[in-house]
């Protein structure tokens, strides 16, 4: 089976940014924005960081709300701080040098088992088992796991290691990953497959069922007034605390959304503020983790530039710099092109 899949593996192998002069660091950065990301959207993003932080020296000396500012889109933002944290620990404790033995590597912050396993795979070109999705999709069908697949890690496991050839068997797991990434996806192709003759689910016939996963999360909608408060070009925006989902990065001030409510009054009394609406804006939808947030954008602008608990007021020219989660950057985003002449 390895032949025909490194054959196959050898001829269709996707050009990515990361797959170029290979390093640990590359690698890692990589598959942290590939977590919960398509790699067509992760591209510029690499890119860009390369460009910024070129090595892990970089990446640690470089202030966290530039990092942050650079990770902006990806979402699940604790990455990109346990990146810069990681950074920290490599410079310090391993002198710059990225260590090569997996208890080592699994001791920096926000690499788990898969990161690691892709690190010694792909960077250090060891034998190694790296199961992320893809694999244990494409594992599940070659063997018709028909059971919970989070119950069957290390069947899993024992499938992937006896596929690992001693020699070159970083080719081989990134060829599994390429195959469950390209071929046996959710709806699998399996007419063009290169492993059909040794998958049991296509001989089956129920490659489309497995692997079989427990229910989903729900998804939790929220709906949130939010207001773009102006005094002569500075807007008022906070800085979220640490331990809150978006910690690290900066939003407008919001309130829970309720129709048919005086918005100026409602200002004055949560934020004592006097303030003019000028505008309503559409609203915007955005995901972050298990939430649907909806936002109602109002711009109000105030006469003073009072000071606020938690918040500050910035130069609209500024914000470009700094960090926005999705949602709230959209908003700034519409409000710029708004207010341009
Ligand atoms: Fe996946 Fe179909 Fe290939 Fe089996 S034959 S590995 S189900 S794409």
């Amino acid at each position: 089976m390895n032949k025909v899949l490194i054959d196959w593996f050898i001829s269709v192998k996707r050009d990515f940014p990361w797959r170029e002069n290979i390093s640990p660091y590359k690698v890692w950065v990589s598959e942290v924005m590939l977590q919960q990301t398509k790699a067509s959207v992760v591209i510029p993003y690499f890119e860009k960081w390369m460009e910024l932080f070129p090595t892990i020296k970089d990446l640690a000396n470089a202030p966290l709300d530039q990092v942050i500012k650079a990770w902006e889109g990806l979402g699940y933002y604790t990455r990109a701080k346990n990146l810069h944290i990681g950074a920290k620990k490599i410079i310090s404790e391993y002198r710059g040098q990225f260590p090569s033995i997996g208890e080592e590597i699994e001791k920096i912050p926000g690499i788990g088992p898969y990161t690691t396993g892709a690190i010694l795979s792909f960077a250090f070109q060891k034998k190694a088992v790296a199961i992320d999705g893809n694999v244990q999709r494409v594992i599940s069908r070659l063997y018709c796991i028909e059971n919970l697949i989070d119950k069957e890690k290390k069947q899993i496991e024992k499938h992937v290691l006896t596929f690992l050839p001693e020699k070159k068997a970083y080719v081989v797991m990134e060829a599994l990953i390429e195959l469950g990434a390209t071929i046996c996806q959710k709806k699998p192709k399996c007419s063009i497959c290169p492993l059909k003759n040794n998958c049991l689910a296509f001989k089956n016939q129920i490659a489309e069922k497995l692997p079989i996963k427990k229910k989903r999360e729900k998804v939790i909608s929220l709906k949130r007034a939010l207001f773009i408060i102006e005094h002569k070009g500075f807007l008022l925006v906070q800085k979220v605390v640490e331990k809150k989902i978006m910690a690290g990065l900066y939003e407008f001030p919001y309130l829970p959304y309720a129709e048919k409510v005086d918005i100026e009054k409602l200002v004055y009394e949560k934020f004592n503020l006097l303030a003019a609406l000028q505008k309503c804006y559409d609203e915007i939808t955005h995901h972050f983790t298990k939430y649907r947030s909806t936002l109602y954008p109002y711009y109000l602008k105030v006469l003073e530039k009072k000071s606020i608990d938690g918040f500050q007021w910035i130069q609209r020219e500024d914000l470009k710099n700094l960090p926005f989660s999705s949602g709230h950057r959209k908003v700034l985003q519409g409000y710029n092109e708004d207010i341009t002449p």
